[in-house]
């Protein structure tokens, strides 16, 4: 008997329950490939969600990466527990001895907020990783050292912050020349390098060893204040996520130092109060009330977090994961402006962020700049349950329009009845508190537009956000929706069942 119980117990730490399909999705091909393979070779969406992640940073290098920081939430289908890590970059400590409110903190080398990225990845992997972390690593490193295509988004990137990144030079020889020269290829060797001195020592270089001590060095060089000692201290922190609940949708999203959950939370209030469904969908005056929300989002932001710079800019990355056990992962990273501060490391392919330029400039907001606090950011990373049961994993670049990007898609879909991939689709609007005005995508009708703006002062913007999405239908069904705004990809595949227990007579 107990032969039985043995092999029965083996045969199912071995062959684990696949009890969803396994799905990711991201804003790049390259990536999501490499988050599917982690998976199809037993990797946990954690392992898929850092893999992808080191990935993106070599292949979208102006979105995130080794420079940047982020927001990862994670569902553990065991413990039925969410997780939430804060790797967000944190204000060096020398903040206190310059001036406050200091304009040279919104750009150039003092907008270099204490880079958080690493470090999060090192964290989700210990706590919650299943593959070792070189299987992580190591398919970035190979990305950088093969070099990617200089087309499509990374050319356009390129070519719009090109009076930008030629004030660095070791942006300018990664990336400009070969962009004038008319090459097809962008290789980044010295990223490769400190992929693979990652892939042996985690963070130990980056954050106390000699890789710290080149980019302390650096920055004072430039007259910067990033230190060895910030790098030394600096901490990700597991927070408590943002809950709340919309009709059978309970919602789980980012906390403080996001505005992104709670934002959200109180965009579906708002539609509430508002009376938003006592008028048609997609009417003016349905558009005009959630307008309304929209305003007053930012000004408890403002009142209750502080405000930030005007950022609405779509430079960051999102990334989905469901793996086959039910683990869920949604992770949002960033660098902030496109290039971050527009600073490499000379010799690391380390391009630094400029998440300085996320603190508020007025004294007194609880936003303003202090050493060691983190800037307010927006991203929101988002997990859904629908009926108690996995139904979405969704997020998107946007600075401060991804709180309203995320409701609206939300919202039309429960409220307005689209599917969601349709009202991915739908055209996206969004409200800036500093002008105070509208901003929309051209695909409105007319009389919308007028709706959102009787002075007819509403601007047209191509796109707006660019959603990574995973919808779970059913167990056997996950469906990747990657916004058509962007280039990204979703990738699924359908888990070879576990054979039937070996039959053991026992003896
Ligand atoms: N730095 C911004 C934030 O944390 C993100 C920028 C973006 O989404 O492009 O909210």
């Amino acid at each position: 008997m107990f032969k039985v119980v043995f092999a029965v117990t083996l045969f199912l730490f071995s062959c684990p329950l696949q009890a969803y399909q396994p799905a990711v999705v991201s804003a790049h091909k390259k990536a999501s490939q490499i988050g599917i393979e982690i998976l199809q070779k037993g990797g946990n969406a954690a392992d898929s969600a850092v893999a992808m992640a080191f990935a993106l940073g070599v292949v979208e290098p102006y979105n995130s990466g080794l420079g940047g920081g982020g927001f990862f939430l994670y569902y553990n289908a065991q413990t039925k527990q969410f997780y939430f890590l804060d790797y967000r970059e944190a204000a060096p400590q020398a903040v206190g001895l310059i001036k406050k409110g200091n304009k040279r903190f919104q750009e150039g080398i003092l907008s270099v907020a204490v880079p958080g990225f690493l470090k999060g990845m090192e964290e989700i992997h210990k706590k919650h990783g299943q593959l070792s972390w070189e299987e992580l690593v190591n398919p970035s490193v190979q990305l950088a050292e093969e070099g990617i295509p200089l087309r499509g988004e990374l050319k356009e990137s390129i070519a719009d912050r090109a009076p930008f990144l030629k004030s660095d030079p070791a942006l300018t020889h990664v990336f400009l020349k070969p962009h004038e020269e008319g090459k097809n290829t962008i290789f980044q060797s010295d990223l490769a390098l400190t992929l693979k001195n990652i892939a042996e020592k985690k963070g130990d270089d980056f954050y106390s060893g000699p890789l710290a001590k080149k980019i302390a060095a650096f920055s004072k060089k430039e007259g910067g204040i990033l230190s060895l000692s910030d790098l030394q201290s600096y901490h990700v922190f597991w927070r408590k996520p943002l809950q709340f609940t919309h009709g059978p949708y309970e919602v789980t999203s980012s906390p403080i130092p996001s505005s992104g959950g709670a934002g959200l939370s109180l965009l579906f209030r708002k539609a509430i109060i508002n009376h938003v469904t006592d008028y048609p969908p997609y009417s003016p005056e349905a558009y005009q009330m959630l307008l309304e929300g929209f305003k007053d989002y930012f000004d408890y932001r403002e009142a209750a977090l502080g405000d930030s710079t005007y950022n609405v800019v779509a430079h960051t990355t999102h990334l989905s994961v469901m793996d086959a056990e039910g683990n869920m992962a949604a992770m949002t990273n960033t660098l902030n402006s496109a290039f971050g501060s527009g600073i490499m490391v000379p010799g690391t392919g380390i391009i630094l962020n400029d998440e300085m330029a996320d603190f508020s400039t007025h004294p007194g907001s609880p936003n303003s700049l202090v050493g060691g606090r983190r800037p307010l950011s927006s991203m929101a990373p988002t997990i859904v349950f629908k009926n108690k049961k996995p139904f979405l994993i969704i997020g998107t670049p946007g600075g401060l329009t991804i709180p309203q990007n995320i409701f609206q898609v939300l919202y039309y879909s429960w409220q307005w009845k689209a599917s969601l991939d349709r009202a991915i689709l739908q055209p996206k609007f969004y409200y800036s508190p500093y002008d105070k005005k509208v901003v929309a995508e051209e695909k409105f009708s007319p009389r919308v537009l007028q709706s959102l703006s009787p002075e007819g002062g509403v601007e047209i913007k191509d796109t707006i956000g660019n959603v990574q999405a995973l919808v779970i239908k059913n167990e056997k069904l996950t469906v990747p929706l990657s916004d058509q705004r962007g280039g990204g990809k979703g990738m699924t595949f359908s888990p070879v069942s576990c054979p039937k227990p070996p039959l053991q007579s026992s003896q």
